[in-house]
C-alpha cells in the first residue's frame, strides 16, 4: 500500500435510510460540483440505500452496514432487500479483495453527541496517519477501532476506508452544525489523500489514541424481554469517559438502579436512538495507545 496512490474514491451516504447528513452532502456536491473540489483521484458520490431513505429508516430488512461479511455476499440463500442490495454495491464498487475503488469514505450520524468518531477497521500506518491529520486539524475528533475478521461494514468492500460518524443529531433530521462538520471533516480526508499521492504529507504525531471496540451493553428487560429501565442520568451524554465498577449506568422503572461490574472501559454510542432495534445500550472500548509510522 505504501507506494501506491489512491486513485479512485467512493464517497457513500444514506447507508443508514435516516441518517441525512451524508445523504444531503453529497446531493449537495451533485448540484453543486465545484464544490466538491478537484483532487489527484476521482470522487464517486455514492448513496446505499435510496429505498431505506424513502422510508425514513434505518433500513428495510436488516442493517445494511452489517450485510457485507463475504461469507454474506457469497451466500446466495440470504434473501430481502438489504442483502441483495449488498450484493449488488459490492459489484458496483468492489468486488470486496480485487475492488476498483481504492477507498471508502462512508458518512453516518448518531444520536449522541460524540463529536467527530472515525471509525477504523484497521491500524496500519495509512489509516493511522488519516485519523491523526484529522484530530491535529479538528477540534473534538475520536478514533475508534472496530476489528473484525471478515468485517461486515459496507466500508469494508475498498482496502483503505474510513466511518465519519458525527453527532449528535436525530434520525431523519438535518442539522447544520453536524452537517458542516461533516463536510469539514469530509474535505479534511480529502486533502489528506492529495497530500498522500502526492508525496507531502507533514510528518505524524508519534503515537494516537484509538478506542478499541470489545463489547456492547444491553438495556435491562424484564421476563418479558421488554425494557425494564434507562440509560442513567448521570452517563446520559457521557461519551468517550471511563466507566468505572460500581458506577450507576440504568435506573429501572421499579426505582432501583444497576450499578455497573467488570473492567474499566470507555463508553460510546450512549442511548444511541439506533441501538433500540437491538436493545443495545452503549459500545464499550478499551484506549489504546498506537505508535504511527
Ligand atoms: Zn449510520
Amino acid at each position: 500500500m505504501s507506494n501506491e496512490s489512491i486513485k479512485q474514491v467512493a464517497l457513500v451516504g444514506g447507508t443508514h435510510g435516516n441518517e441525512l447528513t451524508g445523504i444531503y452532502l453529497l446531493n449537495k456536491y451533485r448540484q453543486f460540483p465545484k464544490l466538491l473540489g478537484k483532487h489527484s483521484f476521482e470522487v464517486e458520490l455514492f448513496t446505499a440505500n435510496p429505498e431505506a431513505q424513502r422510508a425514513n429508516r434505518r433500513y428495510i430488512d436488516r442493517d445494511l452496514n452489517r450485510s457485507f461479511k463475504q461469507a454474506d455476499l457469497d451466500d446466495n440463500s440470504l434473501f430481502g432487500h438489504e442483502n441483495e442490495l449488498a450484493k449488488q454495491i459490492n459489484q458496483k464498487l468492489g468486488p470486496k479483495g480485487s475492488s476498483r475503488t481504492d477507498m471508502i469514505i462512508d458518512l453516518h450520524t448518531s444520536t449522541a453527541p460524540m463529536g467527530v468518531n472515525l471509525v477504523l477497521t484497521k491500524t496500519d500506518s495509512f489509516h493511522l496517519m488519516l485519523a491523526d491529520y484529522v484530530q491535529q486539524r479538528m477540534d473534538n475528533v475520536s478514533i475508534t477501532l472496530e476489528k473484525m475478521l471478515d468485517h461486515h461494514f459496507l466500508m469494508s468492500v475498498a482496502p483503505q476506508h474510513v466511518l465519519v460518524e458525527i453527532g449528535a443529531t436525530a434520525q431523519g433530521q438535518l442539522r447544520q452544525d453536524v452537517f458542516d462538520k461533516t463536510e469539514e471533516t469530509t474535505q479534511l480526508i480529502f486533502k489528506f489523500l492529495n497530500e498522500y499521492n502526492q508525496h507531502q504529507l507533514p510528518q505524524p504525531s508519534e503515537s494516537i489514541d484509538v478506542y478499541q471496540y470489545f463489547d456492547v451493553m444491553f438495556l435491562p428487560t424484564d421476563i418479558n424481554g421488554d425494557i425494564s429501565g434507562m440509560i442513567h442520568h448521570s452517563i446520559q451524554d457521557q461519551d468517550f469517559t471511563k466507566l468505572r465498577s460500581g458506577q450507576p449506568i440504568f435506573s429501572l422503572f421499579n426505582g432501583e438502579e444497576v450499578l455497573y461490574e467488570g473492567e474499566d472501559c470507555y463508553m460510546s454510542f450512549i442511548n444511541e436512538a439506533a441501538y433500540y432495534d437491538e436493545k443495545k445500550a452503549f459500545a464499550m472500548s478499551q484506549k489504546k495507545t498506537f505508535h504511527i509510522g
